[in-house]
């Protein structure tokens, strides 16, 4: 399976770039240009228990007690 979400990169601090998957929200590299990430980037698949976890993860935030008004 093909990532099809692409990938966000950001600078970080100490000048080097990360790669974060649009699909999974993991960090999959980290490296000093952007040439770097793209071995990483071409044979990352998205983990799909993690995403699980993180679907799980968000649909619980929104039904959390903790967000009820009043
Ligand atoms: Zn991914």
């Amino acid at each position: 399976m093909k990532n099809m979400y692409g990938y966000a990169h950001r600078l970080r601090r100490d000048g080097s770039i990360e790669s974060i998957c649009l699909g999974c929200y993991l960090t999959i590299a980290t490296a000093r240009t952007e040439e770097g990430l793209a071995p990483c980037e071409r044979s990352h698949i998205c983990d799909d228990d993690h995403l699980a976890q993180q679907r799980e993860k968000w649909k619980q935030r929104l039904e959390s007690p903790f967000d009820v008004r009043g």
